[in-house]
């Protein structure tokens, strides 16, 4: 077998957690050569669903799972850990202005990224699931310095797997036929999803270009057109408040789903297509430098490489430069309080 990793979730006895845990202990994540020791992370108030949920772990004798702790302990709970999922964030209350959940998110996020800094494994990997992510990851970056920044992501996955899903049953082909679909800019109702470089690919493996594929079947680029905007975009955008309003709480199952496909493909590599994370950006596509971002990204050696060179309509155009302006205020927020 393989060495053992160390996976830490925090908010571990919460919805997502709960729909993670099994999925990582049964060997999805990391696959069934590698044994998991999963630390559970909760603050006191969600610590009861943790053990609980720990003792249910135990009872699925899952082969790979080689041990489990629960604990409240900040230090203890990110000591030697290779694999960081943090899942755990304050929601928006009512009444709750954006300054307020910023403070509210520094509180947790920022002893985390200190004590990732101080006892996390070398190759540790960070993914925030806690919204809103990808400023609750720029917070924890903030305060590991000795980490690179490259290893601090927030979760895209859901969207991208989102945008997959629609494509595939509005082609009425298997979401595996379809790759190289992009969702930009921050995971918020903002985010950009584009399909002007996918590809799918038929039961013979003939590729044909996404957008004339949906032309064949909606009848035409205007009608492509008008698909993109005024139903693909919104339905994939605003989802998490679809299922709310039909299931009567948010989604979790399929948070937890894209949790192990970014960690799952960040390991073990991302194969022929690339895929979305918000990740630091180093400028490219004229995103900001520093800001915590989605891009088109491929797994290689394990690092998260921006896939370059692609054309960007402008029709995208505008909706990236609208959701790396919105990460921006995030951004500048946090810094105004002084919380990074
Ligand atoms: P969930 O497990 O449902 O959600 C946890 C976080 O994931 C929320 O911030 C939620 O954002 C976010 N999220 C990201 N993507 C999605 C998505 N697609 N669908 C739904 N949520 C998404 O929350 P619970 O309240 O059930 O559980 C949270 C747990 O975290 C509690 O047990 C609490 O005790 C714990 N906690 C632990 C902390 C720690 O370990 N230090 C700190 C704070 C809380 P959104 O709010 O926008 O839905």
């Amino acid at each position: 077998a393989n060495t053992p990793m160390t996976i830490t979730v925090t908010g571990a006895g919460g919805q997502i957690g709960y729909a993670l845990l099994f999925r990582i202990a049964s060997g999805a994540m990391l696959g069934i050569g590698t044994p998991v020791r999963l630390r559970l992370l909760e603050i006191p108030a969600g610590l009861n669903a943790a053990e609980g949920t720990a003792l249910e772990l135990q009872d699925c004798a899952f082969p790979t799972l080689a041990s489990i702790d629960v604990t409240t302990d900040v230090s203890a709970g990110f000591e030697g850990t290779n694999i960081a999922l943090l899942v755990g964030a304050r929601p928006r209350g009512p009444g709750m202005e954006r300054g307020d959940l910023l403070q509210a998110n520094r509180a947790i996020f920022a002893p985390q990224g200190a004590a990732i800094n101080a006892g996390a494994a070398d190759d540790v990997k960070v993914l925030v699931v806690g919204n809103p992510a990808n400023t609750n990851a720029l917070i924890a970056s903030a305060h590991a310095p000795d980490v690179p920044a490259e290893r601090f992501t927030a979760m895209t996955r859901l969207d991208h797997n989102r945008a997959l899903a629609q494509l595939a049953m509005t082609l009425r082909v298997p979401v595996s036929a379809i790759s190289n679909v992009t969702v930009w800019g921050n995971h918020s109702a903002t985010q950009a999803p584009d399909i002007a470089h996918g590809i799918v690919t038929d039961s013979r493996g003939v590729p044909q270009a996404l957008p004339e594929a949906l032309a064949g079947v909606l009848g035409g680029p205007g009608a492509v057109a008008e698909w993109l905007g005024g139903t693909f975009i919104p339905r994939v955008a605003k989802r998490g408040a679809e299922i709310i309003e039909v299931r009567g709480s948010s989604s979790a199952a399929s948070a937890a789903a894209a949790a192990v496909d970014h960690m799952h493909d960040w390991v073990l590599g991302t194969g022929s297509s690339w895929t979305s994370v918000a990740r630091v950006s180093d400028g490219s596509y004229g995103v900001e430098a520093g800001l915590i971002s989605s891009f088109p990204v491929r797994s290689n050696n394990q690092a998260w490489e921006i896939e370059q060179g692609l054309e960007v309509s402008p029709a995208v155009r505008a909706r990236i430069d609208r959701s790396v302006q919105e990460l921006r205020d995030e951004r500048d927020m946090v810094r105004s309080l002084g919380l990074v």
